[in-house]
């Protein structure tokens, strides 16, 4: 062949088995690049097959959805097991077959999204950078009872100038006609806009086996600013048209703002032909037309390309378990071109006069109605708290002033200025104080918190309790006022030797932890503060529940999130599709655009959106119950929570289980957690050595004593722990925000310090340590906090800023250190979680019985009495177990843990006794003497309900086993098990008195 033509896609694989020189071109659609590998590889299509290429390089020039042209020739690849492309020459290509040639533009106004429920492939990044390609100047989005698009299409669209037009496709109910139809609707401005998100909400509250309906009575109510179309087929005109109802008919003409019209190869129902379809559209043209009524031609658009059709197919047949009405639709659904739009409007009348009129010109003059919106304004609008800057200002002088005494030190005064000042300009210092409010409210409950997250980098969140992390440079200080700052900036204050105070001669406190404020509001002190805060398990609820009070239900709302195809499932949707017409490359291709396909709503784990009491809901997003499941009733935001995050105060309340590790400690050793000294040297050893146990166990390869402790009881950070071998509380820090990034430890310093090139006090552990060493070799803060950002994002940095390091004499393992680096802790998170720890090794230490009864009642999810006992089977699972394998199978990796934790108690003396009717506790592991009790839930197959009727029903001696049967209603063949198991001991089967 000649070497100058450029091939598709398709015409290029028919050289696959040849090896011959040629040059192709395609969209790329994936960039794939592999660490390990020495080549880039980029996957292209022509929008129907695909190939990939495989470019020697890396940080290619390219993006996704760039249209590039190579020279190569295909080879086998044995890791794809199918032929990839290599590529000799490459650069960007502006040229692909698909234009809007026409000089006068139509507008497509009738379109779906990925967001429309498991019906559209369209990507609406790939949709703008078709028409910005084709010279389109608006596009509307109308999925199916949804905006979900809104927040996401509107940010594209800025950046691809194509104007966006909000709009839905809604499903109306009709209660004279006991019948569901279909409209548009098209926002027109503002107002239009808070009309439609008070429709979505409404029909999400009124659901019809889950599909959100809205009644005809709604849409008259709220259609002011905006424009009702007549949308598909299945709209009320088809309904009067097939019942040859002609008074109806035109009446219904006049309830909508414009006619749509839609092409002929469109069609998708089977109650018409074609011919009686045309006649239909001929019909209500006329009628329109005699009421002054624009009509319209739209696309109902499903995916781009006319050859996407059959990735559609692949959709609707992936997804047909879940939803019974899919089927393969013949139909054409594709975003047409100004000309083919005209050509389907002539194939309807005729002319092609009245077709440009009705696929052009109409639907420009709708479209130049409408107003340029800004659904969101990337401003917070937070809850007002009568003078709360004046509040919090006082709030923090106060306490500050309550722990460092009348005449702050300067260094304190400077700090708490510097972050009070960013805090009350953008208007945060709510945020601070409603934090505090939820945790004191904990607190008096009897439920200590924990921080997470960067908080813990803000001293006045320090100040205010709301973290337990102070910030400062490590320093003493004494009640008296006295303080004094240490230069040592490889220590924490907890690690500082014991001195009396040179004033009053008390013992001297220390703390401080070197943090800096930037890593929590950002270098301009803009960025909105996020307050992470770990409830107990147990509490959770009830602080949800108190934030639902406090605002009023109306005012509060669990943060909604969006859950789509995601890429695993995408590529089983494509390869079952494609069967062996499906090589690599295509069904990578398949995959990509089923990628992100919504499939239903869910909520947030744990945060809450909070709307200003001026403000209603709706001024933001629409609101739902999640997944659309009405008897769960959880409501949530109809926007995914991370399009709301500049505008409205989300509270992340989070369950974690050292919170309830310490309430119960303190109950069952009347030891407060809050007082324990932070420097206890056996304490600190148990992170690194059984020692301070004074056990051995060699036998399942536990080398440290952290077994059970939240955070360090994982395999993986015993590993970690054995090897960093932590003497302080900064080295333990540091460990636990080592064990916590991706290419930190593992894949990066590990091998350093191993082979004694650098200590692991010089390798990169967390954010902080960016900052800190550039600042230290003299690299401006600003640009040092920079790059600390992009490398904590695994974002790559610029030639510049690798120069720019190189000039400062950064080392050269350094440099490299931190391209590996994929993700990143903040130090505060660490020492955070650190200093829980810490707190519950103390009570394993000094309290073990309670520590254990402590670890079984609230972690032993699982906890099998035959093992627990048998001391064979015991050590033979731990072995199968400890099968690195097992790593992500929750259930095993939880059954290992409390095994090995088991043996570790037994292993000194304490033991476990078995269920008893009288003694046991429902749900707790109480301590008898010198050993366990294990509560009643333990018992196989009894459940929580079953558990707790026996202890209701025991206050009352239960007289024999049918006694027992009949009023806690526990199974026969429950009771019957239990009989084998010594459970009843000596109780008599049946009732000397009938019982009745
Ligand atoms: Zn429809
Ligand atoms: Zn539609
Ligand atoms: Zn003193």
């Amino acid at each position: 062949m000649k070497k100058d033509k450029i091939l598709s896609v398709k015409k290029a694989l028919k050289y696959r088995l040849t090896k011959q020189h040629i040059s192709l071109y395609g969209k790329i659609f994936l960039i794939d690049e592999d660490d390990k590998k020495d080549y880039t590889q980029v996957f292209i299509t022509d929008n129907e097959d695909a190939v990939i290429l495989k470019i020697f390089e890396k940080n290619l020039p390219y993006k996704k959805y760039d249209i590039i042209k190579a020279e190569g020739y295909f080879e086998f690849d044995d890791i794809n097991g199918d032929y990839s492309f290599s590529v000799i020459a490459h650069k960007e290509y502006f040229n692909f077959e698909k234009k809007d040639s026409s000089i006068e533009k139509r507008v497509e106004l009738h379109l779906h999204s990925k967001l429309s429920e498991q019906d559209s492939i369209v990507d609406i990044e790939e949709l703008l950078k078709t028409l910005k390609y084709w010279g389109h100047t608006h596009v509307a989005i109308t999925d199916h009872e949804s905006v979900q698009n809104i927040p996401v299409f509107w940010n594209l669209s800025k950046r691809y100038d194509i104007k966006p037009v909000f709009g839905a496709e809604l499903t109306v109910f009709e209660p004279f006609l006991n019948d569901f139809f279909h409209i548009t609707v098209l926002v027109k401005n503002k107002s239009g806009l808070k009309n439609l998100y008070k429709i979505i909400s409404k029909s999400h509250m009124n659901l019809n086996d889950r599909n959100p309906v809205i009644n005809a009575q709604d849409i008259e109510k709220y259609r002011e600013g905006m424009y009702i179309g007549s949308a598909c087929t299945k709209n009320i005109l088809m309904y009067f048209y097939l019942k040859q109802e002609e008074e109806m008919f035109l009446k219904k003409v006049k309830f909508f703002d414009y006619i749509e019209i839609q092409p002929l190869d469109a069609k998708e129902d089977d109650r018409v032909t074609k011919e009686k379809l045309k006649e239909f559209y001929l019909k209500i043209t006329e009628a329109a037309e005699n009421e002054n009524i624009p009509v319209i031609l739209t696309g109902n658009v499903h995916y781009i390309y006319e050859k996407d059709k059959e990735i559609h197919n692949a959709l609707q047949k992936g997804t047909e378990t879940l939803k019974k009405f899919n089927k393969i639709y013949n139909s054409k659904r594709y975003l047409k071109t100004t000309e083919e739009m005209i050509q389907s409007g002539i194939e309807i009348f005729g002319k092609r006069g009245k077709a440009k009129k009705i696929a052009v010109r109409n639907v420009k003059k709708l479209v130049d109605s409408i107003e340029n919106i800004s659904p969101l304004d990337n401003k917070l609008h937070a809850p007002k708290i009568k003078d709360e800057n004046l509040k919090l200002r006082n709030l923090a002088y106060q306490k500050a002033k309550k722990i460092y005494g009348e005449n702050l030190h300067p260094i304190i005064e400077d700090r708490i200025e510097k972050e009070l000042n960013p805090i009350i300009q953008n208007g945060y210092a709510i945020i601070f104080l409603l934090a505090r409010e939820m945790i004191l409210k904990s607190k008096e409950d009897g439920y200590p918190v924990g921080s997470r997250g960067s908080v813990g980098s803000s001293l006045i969140a320090f100040i205010l309790g709301i973290s337990e992390v102070n910030p400062l440079p490590p320093h003493y200080y004494c009640k008296c006022g006295y303080v004094d700052f240490v230069d040592n900036l490889n220590i924490c204050g907890f690690d500082l030797e014991r001195k009396k105070c040179p004033k009053c001669g008390k013992d001297l406190k220390s703390d401080g932890h070197n943090i800096r404020f930037e890593i929590f509001m950002g270098f301009e002190g803009k960025k909105i503060p996020d307050i992470d805060i770990n409830f107990s398990g147990e509490y959770q609820t009830k602080i949800h529940r108190y934030l639902e009070e406090k605002f009023g239900r109306e005012h509060c709302f669990k943060a909604g999130t969006i859950n789509t195809i995601a890429k695993r499932s995408a590529l089983k949707f494509s390869e079952k599709y494609l069967k062996k017409e499906g090589h690599i490359a295509k069904i990578f291709y398949y995959a990509e655009k089923l990628n992100g396909v919504k499939m239903t709503t869910g909520q947030h784990t744990s945060a809450m959106i909070i709307i200003p009491q001026e403000n209603e809901i709706n001024d933001f997003t629409p609101y739902q119950y999640s997944a659309n499941d009405k008897e769960k009733g959880i409501l949530t935001t109809h926007f995914d929570y991370e399009a709301l995050e500049n505008d409205l105060l989300k509270i992340d309340a989070l369950a974690h289980d050292a919170p309830t590790f310490l309430k119960k400690l303190k109950d069952l050793t009347g030891i407060n957690y809050e007082n324990l000294p932070m420097n206890d040297k056996d304490v600190l050893e148990l992170f690194s050595s059984l020692k301070p146990l004074k056990i051995n166990l060699d036998e399942i390869e536990v080398e440290i004593g952290t077994l059970g402790i939240p955070e360090v009881w994982t395999p993986f950070a015993h590993r970690m722990l054995s090897e960093t071998k932590p003497k302080s509380f900064y080295d333990l820090a540091r460990t636990s925000s080592l064990s916590h990034g991706t290419n930190i430890w593992f894949n990066n310093a590990r091998e350093l310090v191993l082979k004694k090139q650098v200590s692991v006090n010089q390798v990169v552990s967390c954010r902080d340590d960016i900052l800190l060493t550039l600042e230290h070799y003299g690299i401006e803060s600003k640009k040092a906090f920079n790059i600390m950002e992009k490398v904590r994002k695994g974002k790559k940095l610029t030639e510049e800023e690798l120069n720019l390091l190189t000039s400062k004499k950064v080392p050269k393992w350094y440099i490299e250190s931190l391209i590996k680096i994929k993700y990143l802790f903040p130090r505060s998170h660490a020492v955070a979680y650190m200093f829980m720890a810490y707190k519950i090794a103390f009570y394993k230490l000094y309290y073990r019985l309670e520590f254990y009864s402590v670890y079984f009642s609230v972690r032993a999810k699982i906890f099998d009495i035959d093992t627990i006992f048998n001391e064979e089977l015991m050590m033979k699972k731990i072995e199968e177990l400890s099968d690195i394998s097992y790593k992500h199978d929750f259930e095993k990796f939880l059954t290992y843990s409390v095994l090995r934790t088991a043996y570790e108690m037994k292993k000194q003396g304490y033991y476990f006794l078995p269920p008893d009717i009288y003694k046991s506790h429902i749900t707790d592991f109480v301590i008898e003497g010198k050993n366990l009790r294990i509560p009643l839930t333990k018992i196989p197959n009894i459940g929580i309900k079953g558990a707790e009727n026996i202890f209701k029903e025991r206050e009352k001696k239960f007289i024999s086993i049918e006694d027992f049967k009949k009023r806690t209603k526990i199974s026969k063949r429950i009771i019957e098990k239990l009989k084998t198991t010594g459970f009843f001991k000596n109780m008599p089967e049946k009732s000397q008195i009938p019982l009745f």
